[in-house]
């Protein structure tokens, strides 16, 4: 599946720029597979090339991928902007999406030799210790927890936890408002065990995923929704009409790369990848993120992550 993806003039810049750089070494710009981005025009302007030749000693993860020729990348489907799956075409698309084809180009494959699955927030490190996906990039922040069964790469963005309403509910202002009232979260979530942990909430319901949250919350079954701004924000930009978000942000929500533990070398790639890429990972922001309103900016790599 091609991702069509626009960038605006200046970073189009800076990717055209790119592009004339590595074509210097590849000697192949326009059709080597290179993706990432498609300018106004309809022609390529990638912001990455697909790398080839690539060693990466001592990673599991990565021998596994080139014996079966694919990656397989654990995604969420139904958070808007960020990692998304269009119900009619099967396109994928947004911030994390971006990023997760990043790597995949970075170890040599394209976006033909990606398969997704959508796995939930409570399964994500299951599916990573079983080994049924290589990596996972999906809103996925990095606990010590989680870090007990597996590894992460990054932080690659960082957002805070913070509260979905009806756009017209003028009694909840933040999550110490939350009394009497009925909050909507995600099994397996950071946010929904720190709503339990420190606030104290009437009642919490919890699905598998945030988009069943949203319908609940149009149907006036829950008061409130709660999870990370980013993803709130990807809501609020489809319905403005009906939702909107709720105070300010209450925790930090560093979002990592979901590893097979102990797979050094591939973690170490993947952060070198992100302390290299700032142009990268500003027009993924640019493209996916701000038109939200979400701001940020890239957070500096964390090697003990
Ligand atoms: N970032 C939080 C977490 O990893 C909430 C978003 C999610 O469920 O993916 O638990």
């Amino acid at each position: 599946m091609r991702r069509t993806t626009r960038i605006a003039g200046a970073l189009a810049g800076i990717a055209v720029a790119a592009l004339a750089l590595s074509a210097c070494n590849s000697g192949s710009p326009g059709d080597s597979g290179t993706d990432g981005a498609t300018d106004d025009a309809g022609g390529d302007t990638a912001l990455w090339e697909v790398a080839t030749d690539v060693q990466l000693e001592g990673s599991p993860t990565f021998d596994a991928m080139t014996d079966r020729g694919k990656v397989v990348i654990g995604v969420k489907n139904d958070q808007p902007g960020l990692g998304y799956e269009d119900a009619a075409s099967g396109e994928r698309s947004g911030f994390d999406i971006g990023i997760a084809q990043w790597i995949a180009a970075s170890l040599g494959f394209d976006e033909d030799q990606i398969e997704y699955q959508t796995i939930p927030s409570a399964n994500r490190e299951q599916a990573l210790v079983n080994g049924d996906i290589d990596y996972y990039v999906g809103t996925y922040s990095i606990t010590d927890k989680r870090k007990e069964q597996i590894d992460f790469a990054g932080p690659y963005f960082i957002t805070g936890q913070g509260l979905l309403v009806a756009a017209d509910n003028e009694d909840i202002n933040g999550p110490d408002d939350l009394e009497g009232k009925i909050v909507c979260s995600v099994t397996g979530s950071t946010p929904l065990q720190r709503i339990r942990d420190e606030y104290n909430p009437g009642d919490t319901v919890e699905y598998d995923t945030y988009s069943q949250c949203v319908e609940q919350l149009k149907a006036s079954a829950v008061d409130a929704i709660t999870t990370d701004e980013a993803i709130l924000a990807g809501y609020v930009a489809q319905d403005p009409d009906a939702l909107k978000i709720a105070g300010e942000p209450f925790s930090e929500e560093r979002y990592g790369v979901g590893l097979q533990k102990g797979d050094a070398a591939l973690q170490e790639h993947i952060n070198a990848l992100f302390t290299d890429g700032n142009d990268v990972w500003q027009a993924l922001f640019d493209e996916n993120l701000a038109p939200a309103g979400i701001s940020g900016e890239q957070p500096e790599v964390d090697p003990t992550s």
